[in-house]
């Protein structure tokens, strides 16, 4: 199969990013919680590789808030989308907090030391902060069980103010009888708190795994990472999603392998008969993870599945081609997306990669160029 612009597109391994996908996959969400419930969209870790800058410009005006790791990627939001309202979702190292105070970035709180050295820094016109309240995820936030005398005593420090009321689900995709009981405490917890004099405080716990299970818990704002990214981590919601980006690589190579031939490193796969082989240009320093190696991992040529030969090396992988005759160097290969009627998503790459489609988005690596489509929604 040709490539479109073969003769102009000179790009070894790139992933197109679908902007109106990513459109479509926020109407999903807001669709999934109703048009009362806000949304704070995850960017973090280069909005999970997908690039910071045209996501955010894409997202812009459309949701309420953007949630970011860290206060350097907060400030590339704001490079991109200057009035843009940032959520920081992990704590500040003691070094970063000015910076976050001065650009009126909104950090999640943890315990009175931090929020004492908050209102240390804050001028007259006092910081928002949102309180994190720990109901399980055992990372950051302040005990469940002395959320409400932590908060009267930040309540009474001057230089901040309260505006939002967080915790976070580790079981989500996986433990609903959990998820369930920490939604109902958490929600009883946050009761207490609005009677301190809170009325107004912006209530968020879900994540994308909670927002699809429990979208009547989801509070006053919902935090979707890896949905808006168009892979679902309850499958059932899967065919409401549209993936985002499609990752593709070239042929570099086309040989035939002799019966009983190594191929890659450690010999792991020895060819049983004669093989056409393509050698293909990307590799785990592109974030092809090596533990695809010999894990049935494959990639679409021509609309077809093809395996994966041996090991995954740093910067080519080997596939069987024998079964696509009219194959060419150049030509385009997909190793997560659709290609013609079929598709590799990214949970299938996650799965046989022994990890999750979150690491396999932001693993992907420098030399992978992103190209940014646009389709309707
Ligand atoms: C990353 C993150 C999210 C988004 O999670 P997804 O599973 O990608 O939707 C939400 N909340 C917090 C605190 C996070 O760290």
């Amino acid at each position: 199969m040709k490539p479109a612009a073969s003769s102009t597109n000179a790009h070894r391994t790139w992933a197109e990013i679908d902007l109106g996908a990513l459109r479509h996959n926020l109407a999903a969400v807001r669709a999934q919680v109703g048009e009362g419930v806000q949304v704070m969209a995850v960017v973090k870790a280069n909005a999970y590789g997908h690039g910071v800058g045209p996501v955010v410009r894409a997202l812009a005006g459309r949701v309420e808030m953007f949630g970011v790791a860290n206060v350097r990627e907060a400030a590339e939001v704001r490079e991109h989308v200057a009035d843009a309202p940032v959520f920081i979702l992990g704590p500040a190292l003691p070094e970063e907090r000015a910076e976050i105070v001065a650009q009126r970035f909104v950090p999640a709180i943890s315990s009175v030391e931090e929020a004492r050295a908050y209102a240390a820094l804050a001028s007259a016109e006092p910081l928002a902060v949102h309180l994190k309240i720990d109901t399980g995820m055992g990372r950051v936030g302040i005990w469940e069980s002395e959320a409400v005398a932590v908060a009267r005593e930040i309540l009474a420090l001057r230089g901040l103010r309260i505006t939002g009321l967080a915790s976070h689900l580790p079981v989500a995709d996986e433990d609903d009888a959990f998820t369930r009981d920490q939604l109902a405490r958490f929600h009883a917890t946050v009761a207490q708190l609005r009677a301190l004099g809170l009325p107004d405080a912006v209530v968020h716990v879900e994540n994308s795994a909670g927002l699809i299970g429990f979208p009547a818990q989801a509070g006053d704002l919902v935090r979707p990472g890896l949905m808006l990214y168009g892979s679902a981590p309850r499958p059932e919601f899967q065919p409401r999603l549209r993936p985002v980006l499609t990752w593709k690589t070239r042929i570099t190579l086309l040989r035939t392998a002799p019966a009983g031939h190594g191929v890659s490193y450690g010999r792991t796969f020895k060819t049983v008969q004669p093989t056409r082989i393509a050698t293909l240009a990307v590799g785990y320093a592109d974030g092809y993870q090596r533990h695809l190696s010999g894990r049935g991992a494959e990639v679409l040529i021509g609309g077809r599945r093809c395996p994966v030969l041996g090991r995954v090396t740093m910067d080519q992988i080997v596939a069987d081609v024998t079964a696509l005759p009219a194959v060419e160097v150049g030509d385009e290969v997909v190793l997560m997306g659709r290609q013609g009627a079929e598709e590799i998503p990214a949970a299938e790459l996650a799965a046989k990669a022994g990890t999750i489609a979150w690491e396999i988005f932001t693993g992907l690596g420098r030399r992978v160029e992103r190209i940014y489509l646009e389709t309707s929604p």
